[in-house]
Parts: C-alpha cells; structure tokens; sequence
C-alpha cells in the first residue's frame, strides 16, 4: 500500500522556523511523503510572510483555533487531521502549545529548550504520555554531519574505551543580530548553546553523574552569560570539557561550529575546522576521513552545517514516525540533557561540582 501522507502544522514562523520549513518541503521534494498544512504565528506579519515563502493557504494567528479547525476527521479515527505539530516558538510558549496539542491528539517536535525549568519538563513529558502522543525535542547538533561521524566513529569503537573528551564552541559570531532577544536574557550561552554541546556530551559519552561550571560575561551589551566552562564526569568513567563562547576573536572564525577531542584506550579522534576527521591509532598512524557537510540547495553561509542538521534531524523523525521508534533525543531523553543546563547554573552560581538530575 502506498503511505499515506504526513500531515503537520507549524507554530512560530520566527528566525529559526525558516529552516525547519525549508527541511520539511526539501523532505517533500525528496519524494518523502510529509506535508505542512498549516501556518500559526500570533504575529500576522511573520505569518504573512511564512505564507507567502512556502506557499500554505491555511494561517492562524492563535493555536488554539487552529487545532480546533483541524479536530475530528482525522484518518484511521485519529482525534485530528494533523499529525503533527512542529512547535518553533521560543521556549516561555511551550507550557501552554505542548499540553494544547497532546490534548488534541497530536505528535509534538518541540524546539530546545523545551522547557523553562525541569519541573515544567517533567510535566510536559507525563502530559504527552497520558494523552499517548510522541514528544521529540528539536536538538538537532548531534545531527550535524562532522559531529555524526565523530559520534559513529566512537561508536563504532575507532578509538576503543574513551576516557578523556573535549567539545568546544568558541567563536566571536554576532548571533544578537538576528537573535535579538538572546542579548537580554539572563541565562544566555548554556541554555541557548550550551544545551546543544552538552547534549553532544551525551550522545558521545553517556549520562553525567557530576558536573563543575564557571562562567563569565565578557561583551558589556548583554545580560547573560558569553562564556561557559563545564568539566562533566561521565557513569563510563569519561570525563569531559565543555567550553563555549561568544566571545572570541579568531581571524577564521569557526561559527557554527563544535570541535572534538576524544582520547581513548586505543587512540584518539580529533574533530578539526576543516571538516576532517582525524582518527590516530594506538599502532601509529592516523587516518583522515573528510566529514564536510552535504549542504542543502537552501542553506547559506554560515549556517550551512546547521542547516544541514535540521534537515538530518527532521528526516529522521520522519523515519522513527513511519517506523513507530521514537527519536533519540526524544522528551524523557532531553531532559537529562536539560538538566544538564540546570546543573551547570547551579555549579556556576555555588563554585562547586554539582549531581545532575536525571529522568528515572
Ligand atoms: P523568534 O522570536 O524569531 O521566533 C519565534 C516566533 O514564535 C515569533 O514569530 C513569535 O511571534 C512566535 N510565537 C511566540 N509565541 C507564540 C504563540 N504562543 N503562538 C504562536 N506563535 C508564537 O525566535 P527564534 O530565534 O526563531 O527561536 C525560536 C526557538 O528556536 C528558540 O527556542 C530557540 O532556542 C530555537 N533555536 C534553535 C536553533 C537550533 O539550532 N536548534 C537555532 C536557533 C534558535
């Protein structure tokens, strides 16, 4: 039987959103069976302007109606004619559009941070379960092709049982230009970034079991934090650095990007600039693998790397709807991921190492 058609609806034609867009009808075109039919920003300019890019009649300037608009009618006795809803509004919205959606039947991809406090998270994830909808986190760096092949490669047991890692995002990029709200809040470059470097932590090297964290503001014009350092220890035993800023001044300026270091038993991975992969063996020698990004037709300069993961991202969560898996960075998942973020502040505001919170 030919399948049927996804159907989802987006909320928040922001900044961001573009992309998820862009990656949804790239699916689309790649012959992917998956389809937004639907717009809801609750500022009618943003939605007018989503509506005339992408070509979607069906626009809503409250989530509320427009779930209503699609309720009963839905295929196989679904409670709606969507199945999804992809939620790309900034973080304080999705207390209220998450439960909204669950309530309607729908599958949720939310946008990190998908929650303001772990408290909220938690109440998020049990909400989804009761009503029997998927919650899959929009964390989409672990997606990003160079930092895949790096997590494959350890996977894969390149370099044997890791015991020493670094992740680093060091960069001078003026993200306040298009992020304008990112200068003012008071927690900036962990929950912002941080929250995605963390969460390559994971994906490489497991659950953190203690975590220390200093921080600086460094560029006068903001509120948060521009710079993060975090030494994680992991339950294999690997321990970690995390470091990320947005205050550093280099001539070949690495933006979007995470550079890897990882030491294990029987060699070392390095994660460099120009997209290579460097894998040294314990028996000498070293071999480069080249893990440039496939950049989308759509993407630009810089953000092409990141461009590249939403769409890895989003195919994948097409595959794990179709296949009935849950994605990897699904609710129960991020929230350790969160916790992290909620960790590091803590270890930072206290000067001491901190035990993260975890889902049970
Ligand atoms: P933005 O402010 O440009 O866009 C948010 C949009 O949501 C706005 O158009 C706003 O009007 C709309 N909105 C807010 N509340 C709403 C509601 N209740 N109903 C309907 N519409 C509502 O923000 P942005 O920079 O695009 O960021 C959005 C999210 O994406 C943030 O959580 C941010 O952290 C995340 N983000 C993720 C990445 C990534 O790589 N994964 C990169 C950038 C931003």
């Amino acid at each position: 039987a030919e399948e049927r058609t996804v159907r989802g609806a987006l909320i928040g034609c922001g900044f961001f959103a573009e992309n998820q867009m862009q990656a949804w009808q790239q699916l689309q075109r790649d012959g992917k069976r998956v389809e937004i039919v639907a717009l809801c920003d609750r500022d009618p300019q943003r939605l007018a302007h989503f509506q005339t890019l992408f070509g979607i009649e069906a626009t809503f300037t409250d989530a509320n109606a427009m779930f209503e608009a699609f309720a009963g009618g839905g295929a196989d006795g679904k409670d709606s004619d969507l199945d999804f809803v992809d939620i790309a509004t900034t973080t304080q919205a999705h207390a209220a559009l998450v439960p909204l959606a669950a309530d309607h039947g729908v599958d949720i991809i939310c946008q990190k941070p998908f929650a303001g406090s772990l408290e909220t998270a938690r109440q998020l994830i049990e909400h989804c379960k009761t009503r029997g909808v998927t919650l899959g986190i929009h964390e989409n760096f672990r997606w990003q092709q160079a930092v895949r092949s790096t997590i494959e490669a350890l996977r894969d047991g390149a370099i044997g049982q890791p015991f020493f890692g670094r992740i680093s995002y060091r960069n001078g990029f003026d993200v306040y230009r298009a992020q304008p709200y990112l200068a003012e809040v008071e927690r900036f470059i962990i929950e912002d970034l941080g929250i995605h470097v963390l969460d390559i932590a994971r994906a490489l090297f497991g659950e953190v079991d203690r975590l220390g964290c200093e921080i600086a503001r460094v560029n006068p014009a903001i509120n948060g934090e521009d710079v993060a350092t975090m030494m994680l220890h992991h339950d294999t035993g690997v321990t970690a650095v995390v470091d990320c800023s947005y205050a550093t001044r280099l001539a070949d300026d690495p933006f979007p990007q995470s550079l890897i270091e990882i030491d294990g038993k029987r060699g070392s991975l390095r994660l460099r600039q120009d997209f290579t992969l460097e894998i040294h063996a314990i028996e000498g020698g070293c071999e480069i693998r080249d893990v440039r990004p496939e950049s989308p037709a759509w993407s630009e300069a810089p953000w092409r790397p990141i461009q590249q993961s939403v769409l890895a991202f989003q195919r994948d969560w097409l595959g794990a709807q179709r296949q009935g898996r849950s994605v990897e960075t699904r609710g129960e998942d991020n929230f350790n991921t969160l916790a992290l973020v909620e960790a590091a502040y803590r270890a930072a505001a206290i000067h001491q190492t901190v035990v993260p919170e975890r889902w049970e």
